[in-house]
Order: C-alpha cells, then sequence, then structure tokens
C-alpha cells in the first residue's frame, strides 16, 4: 500500500486510565518497583515496559514518540524539550572529537550557529556547502565526515534538498544522513527516501498553536535507544526532556495535522501565485519558477501540497518592517518568528531567525535584505487576505499597482 503518514496516526488508538478518549498523563517524575532486580534491569536497559525516571523516558513521552515514529516511518522516536534539544543531542551523540559534519549552508540560524561557534569546543567541524548541488555535497567530503546534516526544505530560504540522491552519496561513503523536516511535516517522508535521522522542531507545525516549544528524533530502534542510554546516551546525559503535560497536548494537536498541513499549503500557493504575478521575486516550492519545485514534486506525499512557508523580497530592510508592521496593524497576521501558527507569522530573516550568520555569509547564500518570511496561516478566506494585504502593499509603494 502507498506510504500514507497521516494514516498511520489514525490507526494508534490510545485509552486513558478511566476509558478516557485521550491517554492518561504520567504525572511522575520517578517510578516504583516491585522488585529490586526490575529496577536493576531498568538500568540496564532490558525490562521493556518498565519506566524509570522521567528523564529517561515517561508513558505521555513514548505516546508521543510513537505517533511520529508512525509518521515519518522509523522503527521509534524520541521526543524532546526544544527543536535544538533534539537537534544538539543527535550531533552529539553521532560525533566525536575529531568528526567533521557536511551540512547545508542555509540552515536555521540556531543550528548555524551551534555548528560554527559551539561544536568546534569539542573538536567537531562544520564544512557549509550548497547542499542543492550534490557534486559540491560529494567534494566536500573527507575521512574524517560522519554525517550529512540539511534541512528537507531550508530555513529560510526555502531551498529543497534532493533527499534521494544525498542518500546516495551517504550510502557510498558510509555516513549518516540526518534530516530537519520541520518545514515539510506529512508532506514530505524522509526515512522513505533514505535518511537515517529525521529531527522535527515541534513547536512549529506539528504542535500548531504556538504555546510550546519541542522536538522530536525519529530513527531505527538501535539508534533511540543509544540516545537514552544511561552511560552514554546525549538524551539522557544532556537532559533535553520534554514535560509529560506537553507531550500529550501535542498529541492532540498532532491529531489534526494533516487537515491543517493541506490548508496552510492550499493558502501558501495561492498567496505565491498572487505575489509572483505582482511581480514580486516569490519563492515557494510549489510554484514552478522554485529552482526545487520538480525535486519537492518527486519526494512529496501529494495531498498535503507544498507547505505553509514562502518568501518575498520587497527591495529593502525598510520597506519589509514598514510593510509587515501595517499589515500587522490591519490584523493580517503577526511579526513574529517561528511558524506553523494557525495565524500567518510574517518576519525579516536577515535580523531575527538567521542574524547568527554573518552579513557576509547571508549575501553569498541569498538572503536579502528585503526578504520577508512567512508562516501562512489557516486563514478561511484566503482571497480576502489577499486583497487586503495588497491594499497594504500599495499603501506602503512596494506594489507597482498597473502591474498588480
Ligand atoms: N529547525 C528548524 C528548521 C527551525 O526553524 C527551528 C526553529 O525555528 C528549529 C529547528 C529549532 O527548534 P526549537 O525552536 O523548537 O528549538
Amino acid at each position: 500500500m502507498k506510504y500514507k503518514p497521516a494514516d498511520r496516526i489514525q490507526d494508534l488508538q490510545y485509552f486513558g486510565e478511566f476509558g478516557g478518549v485521550n491517554p492518561s498523563i504520567s504525572d511522575s517524575s520517578t517510578y516504583t518497583f516491585l522488585s529490586a532486580k526490575t529496577m536493576f534491569d531498568t538500568f540496564e536497559g532490558n525490562a521493556e515496559g518498565c519506566y524509570l525516571y522521567s528523564r529517561h523516558s515517561s508513558p505521555s513521552n513514548l505516546y508521543l514518540g510513537e505517533a511520529l515514529a508512525a509518521m515519518e516511518g522509523t522503527e521509534a522516536a524520541n521526543v524532546a524539550a526544544s527543536g535544538m534539544g533534539a537537534i544538539t543531542s543527535v550531533l552529539m551523540q553521532l560525533c566525536n572529537a575529531g568528526d567533521h559534519i557536511v551540512c547545508s549552508r542555509t540552515i536555521y540560524g540556531g543550528t548555524y550557529a551551534f555548528l560554527k561557534n559551539f561544536a568546534p569546543k569539542f573538536g567537531i567541524e562544520t564544512t557549509f556547502v550548497d547542499i542543492t548541488n550534490p557534486l559540491l555535497v560529494n567534494e566536500a567530503i573527507q575521512k574524517n565526515t560522519k554525517l550529512i546534516y540539511c534541512e528537507s526544505v531550508s530555513n529560510p530560504l526555502l531551498e529543497v534538498a534532493d533527499l534521494e540522491a544525498l542518500s546516495n552519496i551517504t550510502k557510498v561513503h558510509k555516513l549518516k544522513l540526518v534530516v530537519d523536516n520541520t518545514f515539510s511535516p506529512l508532506s514530505i517522508s524522509p526515512a522513505k527516501l533514505g535518511a537515517d535521522v529525521v529531527i522535527h522542531s515541534l513547536t512549529k507545525f506539528i504542535n500548531g498553536s504556538s504555546d510550546t516549544v519541542g522536538g522530536v528524533v525519529c530513527g531505527t530502534k538501535e539508534f533511540i535507544n543509544d540516545l537514552r542510554n544511561v552511560n552514554d546516551g546525549a538524551a539522557m546525559l544532556l537532559g533535553p526532556t520534554m514535560d509529560s503535560l506537553r507531550a500529550a497536548s501535542i498529541l492532540k494537536n498532532l491529531r489534526t495535522l494533516h487537515i491543517r498541513m493541506k490548508q496552510h499549503s492550499h493558502n501558501a500557493m495561492y498567496l505565491a501565485h498572487k505575489f509572483q504575478e505582482d511581480g514580486f521575486k516569490t519563492v515557494y516550492p510549489g510554484l514552478k519558477s522554485h529552482p526545487g519545485h520538480e525535486t519537492f514534486r518527486k519526494m512529496m506525499n501529494e495531498s498535503y501540497g507544498f507547505g505553509g512557508m514562502l518568501t518575498i523580497d520587497v527591495g529593502s530592510l525598510d520597506k519589509a518592517n514598514e510593510l509587515m508592521e501595517l499589515m500587522q496593524e490591519r490584523n493580517l497576521g503577526y511579526l513574529a518568528v517561528s511558524l506553523g501558527f494557525y495565524k500567518t507569522l510574517f518576519s525579516a530573516p536577515g535580523t531575527s531567525t538567521s542574524s547568527e550568520i554573518p552579513i557576509e555569509e547571508q549575501k553569498e547564500m541569498g538572503l536579502s535584505d528585503g526578504l520577508i518570511r512567512f508562516s501562512i496561516g489557516l486563514d478561511n478566506d484566503i482571497a480576502r487576505t489577499y486583497e487586503m494585504m495588497k491594499e497594504c502593499m500599495t499603501k506602503v509603494g512596494v506594489m507597482d499597482t498597473e502591474m498588480a
């Protein structure tokens, strides 16, 4: 049967302690044992189904992890307190001092800062490359390279990584392919395309209500167990543990992810076409003009669309700021970082989410001053939203009204 990530989530059924339609929330940091021997076995990792201490695992976190593993088609998953908690523990788990990483040069600013400024303290070096060019990726591989790291759809430039091509490279060189799939949940299934580890910031589309941070690592049972190992597991020892109450609320929100993604994608596609027709330099993977359009199409689980993220360039930072402030005043969205909310969110990445990246490097990768990143919301009538946005664009003077 064709791979359908949302159906796999739907097929999971959990009940609460008293027959509740939602699983009970585990409100304990520690767990009792009837026998001391079972406690010892649990420490050793040999007592399936027993809980020890909630930094290690908790029933609520395991339910959410199971559902996310089902979504990504991996054997197992481990949830974390944030996307960065998931990313950093994976990298620290896979790399030792003296190892090397090949990484996309357009990635979330926090991940970039970790690799550029923090990982070198532990002897882990990174080469940043244009991930859309497999030749350059290949050339960057060294004897001590451990993994290739990328985002399926990159933050903020929305470059699309050809995951099958990258996975072929990692197989030849016996490396791991680690993919952050935060921008394209359900639409792209990296594990199906050869990724060894799939990461999400749950803070974004998956939770969808901008009320918590969270993260997840999806991979093989062996790798997830390694992360949780009491002796040398990065998740266990660095301690980026999600709270059970949060895990329970994210699981409930996950149940509507497929409906939300379809609406995010529908609205973003509508606006991207309109903005492009209006003459803006518009970047959206659903547009034929996007260099990664065909790659996305080849990889995608069709019914969820091309996602809710798009960028336009309005020429200068001043104009971008003026437009965003006016759109917020007119209640068309919020001037805020982050993404995946019911409301449209917009920000200028060069001065916000990607400000960790030095200006020269921003320029080199095509991150211009006037770039606005939109996370398109779930608006009921997107044509009406567009008309209101157009008024704002005309008012701040970035829309050529004759052209529009
Ligand atoms: N990955 C991507 C693609 C992101 O955009 C972000 C945050 O913006 C993160 C990871 C980090 O996630 P969190 O903020 O949940 O730690």
